[in-house]
């Protein structure tokens, strides 16, 4: 093996990492500290002719390939044991253009790389609640953030791909070229081909009124029943997101509260400041507030207010439904074990994915479910190995408990954990045959696979 890697790193310009180089163990590091693997060689990616080189190696040695841009995967899909890792992460590079509101995004970019680039021109796209999660991973599953009532999923802001793919060409797809690979992209996750570049259509986002309202946990139903309905009707510039959350140690939290489990609705207004308060009023009416830090600030301050919940390193188990309605039924199960959140970073959140992202056609992009109402994830965070059969266990009770009431069999792919590779027919619905003829088409042996997969159709 030790010789063709060597033909391999005479092909690549960026740093190819093997066992016993110097930074292995970094680069084949994960953000969900659970995977804990060890692949031939990890490519860090210079250029497009990089991954070229990569795919073609990995498909001609008949070796996994894994992709990573921000490492999130909860189910370590960015790396693997023994195959090839194309690590894009060195390729963060973002290009805005103002006159056209438009950005290309390099394929290992994060959401802090975009927010940063664009918001010296009061540009932003819809992305993730925390800045470290990369753009390309993100995006090709669907997109789900602050902005999405107002400008839909992230995919729904894509104008072109690069890709490269199975057979290591590499292709721009939009809707002009390539348009059923263009299709798959939107929602498809990692399966047809490596994203080297992603152009995002951008929008007017500028100071926000944002950042979350603490309620306490004995007023959950009510809070959540407020949000169901205030939710359904309210102006698309308010994103608005519910979450179990136990109280950090945070200045605007009374001390004496910090460790409490709480539960917050977290709000992003991209409308006029000074209509702001109005618009907030009946979020702050709904129950006594324990603590709250909604001000005015830059878009990237509130996008990245989080991150330090969710650092690099702890181990993760997620479990993740579409919801088409937030019933009593499903509020009451959600307050029973919501109230049972395990430690600090654990979470869960309830987001709403109508406005801007319902009036995208069911098959326009891959994206599976446009009917529904929310995307609710349960998500185990935690530092200690030791707690991870209490916290899966935690998980998977209050998933089971929960799922009798989403009115959907599916999920949003990129919220599922590895024990979730069952669902993925249902969580793609009406568009998964489509999906998997597109699969047969450019990835017919599925080199592509460590992903939620789809199986090219025969
Ligand atoms: C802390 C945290 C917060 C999150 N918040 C949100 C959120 O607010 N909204 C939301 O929608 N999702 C959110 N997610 C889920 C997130 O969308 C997925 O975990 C996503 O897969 C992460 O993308 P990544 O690039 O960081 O991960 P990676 O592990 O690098 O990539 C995940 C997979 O995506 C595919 N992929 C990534 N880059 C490429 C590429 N360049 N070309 C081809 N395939 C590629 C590959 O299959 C890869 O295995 C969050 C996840 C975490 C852990």
């Amino acid at each position: 093996m030790s010789a063709t890697i060597d033909d391999l790193r005479a092909e690549v310009r960026g740093a190819v990492v093997t066992p016993g180089d110097d930074g292995y163990d970094e680069a084949r590091a994960v953000y969900n500290a659970m995977h804990d693997r060890r692949p031939a060689a990890v490519v860090r990616y210079a250029d497009a002719a990089d991954v070229i080189a990569a795919v073609r190696y990995a498909r001609d040695h008949s070796l996994d390939l894994a992709v990573r841009a921000g490492g999130h995967s909860v189910p370590g899909f960015g790396t693997c044991d023994d195959g090839i890792v194309v690590d894009l992460s060195p390729m963060r590079n973002v290009r805005v253009d103002p006159m056209n509101k438009t950005a290309r995004v390099g394929g290992g970019a994060v959401w802090g790389d975009l927010d940063h680039a664009a918001h010296p021109f009061g540009l932003a796209t819809t992305g993730g609640i925390i800045s470290t999660t990369g753009v390309t991973g993100l995006t090709l599953g669907g997109g789900i953030g602050y902005l999405t009532r107002g400008f839909g999923l992230s995919i729904d802001n894509v104008l072109s791909a690069d890709v490269v793919t199975a057979t290591g060409e590499q292709l721009t797809a939009s809707d002009y070229q390539h348009e059923d690979l263009f299709w798959a992209l939107r929602g498809g996750g990692g399966n047809f081909g490596v994203v080297t570049s992603l152009e995002f259509q951008l929008h007017e986002v500028d100071t926000i009124v944002g950042g979350p309202i603490f309620f306490e946990l004995e007023d959950a139903a009510t809070v959540m029943e407020f949000y169901r309905e205030f939710i359904a009707t309210a102006p698309e510039q308010l994103g608005l997101f519910f979450a179990f959350q136990i109280a950090p140690p945070l200045p605007f939290i009374p001390e004496a509260r910090h460790g409490d489990t709480l539960c917050a609705l977290v709000c992003c207004w991209n409308g006029p400041v000074d209509e702001a308060d109005a618009v907030l009023k009946p979020v702050r009416d709904v129950a006594p507030i324990v603590a709250e830090f909604v001000g005015p600030m830059p878009y990237p301050a509130l996008n990245s207010a989080f991150d330090a919940l969710v650092p690099k390193g702890l181990q993760h188990y997620w479990k993740a439904d579409f919801v088409a309605e937030l019933t009593d039924d499903a509020i009451a199960a959600h307050v029973e074990h919501g109230s049972k959140v395990p430690v600090v970073n654990s979470t869960m959140h309830i987001y709403p994915i109508n406005g801007a992202a319902h009036r995208v056609g069911a098959d326009e992009t891959a994206f599976g479910h446009r009917e529904m109402n929310f995307a609710a994830v349960i998500a185990g965070m935690w530092p200690d190995p030791a707690d991870n059969a209490a916290t899966i266990a935690w998980v998977r009770d209050y998933y089971s408990a929960i799922h009798p009431f989403s009115g959907s069999d599916g999920g949003y792919i990129n919220f599922m954990s590895d024990d979730d590779d069952k669902r993925v027919e249902a969580n793609y619905g009406r568009n998964y045959a489509r999906l998997a003829r597109v699969k047969a088409a450019y990835d017919p042996g599925n080199l592509f696979h460590l992903n939620q997969n789809i199986v090219p159709a025969k």
